[in-house]
């Protein structure tokens, strides 16, 4: 089994970092190009810009593949930014400007809704299926689930608000696991895929 991290924006060390800690090095791809994304299993999305990553896929080729594989249940884990790519609805953000998005995840969502840069914060959050201990949850102007719909549901939560849902094999999570020195969330997405291949 080969995992992918798009590595085109954003905070990609720091899930090639995580996941080496859970699968074989061997099995960790930087996804670039569509040829990567033919070889992978399950991808991963980082936090940085949506927008730009938006961009990014587009002018890498590998928007439609993604699109096309996201259709056909592709396992896909996405943090912060990446959460806003899978999102079927963008509220209007402070940001101004939404990208596109596969809309794969029913959930609306609003980008830097939790204030600008200086109020990113830490928190404990509980996620579902990594155990009793509070997972250290890093939010970086992160965007907040307004809205679960019906085709998704929550798997993350500080306090009573959600910070994380699923829909089949897709996951978005508004904080960063990467970047917690807690691999259990990636452990559990992966334990989770089907192990053909
Ligand atoms: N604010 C960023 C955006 O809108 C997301 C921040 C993050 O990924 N840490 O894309």
């Amino acid at each position: 089994m080969k995992v992918g991290v798009l590595a085109l924006q954003g905070d990609v060390p720091e899930h090639l970092r995580a996941l080496t800690d859970v699968v074989p090095k061997t099995s960790v791809v930087a996804v670039r190009r569509p040829a990567d994304l033919a070889e992978v299993d399950a991808l991963f999305l980082p936090g940085g810009e949506s927008t730009t990553i938006a961009r990014l896929l587009a002018e890498s080729g590998l928007w439609a593949p993604l699109a096309h594989r996201l259709g056909e249940g592709f396992p896909v884990l996405g943090t912060c930014a990446g959460l806003i790519l899978l999102a079927r609805d963008l509220a209007p953000s402070p940001a101004g400007r939404e990208p596109p998005t596969f809309g794969v995840l029913d959930v609306r969502v609003r980008r830097n809704d939790y204030g600008s840069q200086r109020e990113s914060f830490e928190g404990p959050v509980r996620v579902e299926g990594v155990g009793k201990r509070p997972f250290p949850g890093v939010f970086i102007r992160a965007p907040r689930i307004l809205a679960v719909g019906t085709d998704a549901r929550a798997i993350a939560w500080a306090g009573d608000e959600v910070v994380g849902v699923r829909s089949g094999a897709v996951w978005g999570l508004s904080f960063h696991p990467e970047l917690s020195g807690d691999v259990r969330v990636h452990r559990a997405f992966l334990r989770g895929l089907p192990r053909s291949r």
